[in-house]
């Protein structure tokens, strides 16, 4: 019988459930600023059991036509922003990579022929994060690229597929922001109807388990395209909502704007037997 289809490559410990994260990272300046947000991070963080491996699906990472995963030893800290002050520059989160975690990822994923990658690294809507999340960089980071080329709901499948992960103490991490509309960012404290609304509407679909108010958020026209003129930022929520059982225990963190447009409302999904 040929079962290579379903052949045990990769083995790795079992663990608990592990919780899963979406996390709205917004400015990069909140790596090295000591804020509401950032604070945040670092108070959930310390709350985690320490993952063995933590896999982040970054904003970040758009790879139209493929999806890949780094697979190297040691990712670089990449610094893909520009008009930043030096300090950020000089951030670095030097956590080893994840490659025997990459190999089960590949093995698990049906839906794509995943790519090992060795050229990318850790990019700033994973280490912004990161850097106050587990600030030590001690634990093996890696991460999903997303195929841009792909509707919503294919997204959403993939993230489905990684939810084995969560088994062999892997933190999924999806990280985007809920509402990111660069080009109408404020500097006062109110945010327009459209962008309240479209958190508001998100969230109620999210409280209520209907993912697919979610997924087809395209649908909603006029507040989803005021709400994302792109959807990169927002589809990472999606590879979190697929990873998500009836065990798991949701609750938001960072629920408040940034720069008016900016919705910072996180998840933590925590399992509860
Ligand atoms: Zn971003």
């Amino acid at each position: 019988m040929d079962n290579s289809a379903h052949r045990k490559l990769v083995d790795l410990p079992q663990s608990d459930t592990m919780p899963f994260i979406f996390v709205g990272h917004g400015n990069p300046m909140n790596a090295i600023l000591d804020n509401e947000f950032s604070r945040e991070w670092a108070r959930v963080g310390a709350a985690l059991a320490r993952p063995s491996a933590i896999l982040c699906i970054s904003a970040h990472w758009l790879t139209p036509g493929s999806t890949q995963v780094t697979a190297m030893d040691l990712p670089k800290t990449i610094h893909d922003f520009g008009g930043f002050p030096q300090d950020l520059f000089d951030m670095q989160y030097p956590a080893p990579g994840a490659p025997d975690y990459a190999q089960k990822t590949i093995e698990l994923i049906r839906k794509a022929e995943v790519i090992e990658d060795y050229r990318w690294g850790i990019d700033h809507g994973t280490w912004s994060v990161l850097v106050k999340m587990f600030p030590d960089a001690d634990i093996p980071v890696y991460q999903l690229s997303m195929d841009y080329s792909r509707e919503p709901q294919y997204h959403y499948d993939l993230a489905t597929e990684l939810a084995e992960l969560r088994n062999h103490g892997v933190l999924i991490i999806g990280s985007g922001n809920l509402v990111h509309n660069l080009g109408m960012l404020g500097s006062g404290g109110t945010s327009p109807d459209w962008a309240l609304e479209f958190d508001e509407l998100m969230k109620d679909h999210i409280d209520s388990g209907n993912h697919k108010g979610v997924i087809d958020f395209l649908k909603l026209g006029p507040v989803a395209k005021l709400a994302h003129p792109t959807h990169e930022h927002f589809l990472p929520l999606l590879y979190s909502l697929g990873l998500r059982t009836d065990r798991d225990e949701l609750t938001y963190f960072n629920d408040s704007f940034d720069f008016g447009s900016i919705s910072m409302r996180s998840v933590l999904a925590v399992p509860v037997s």
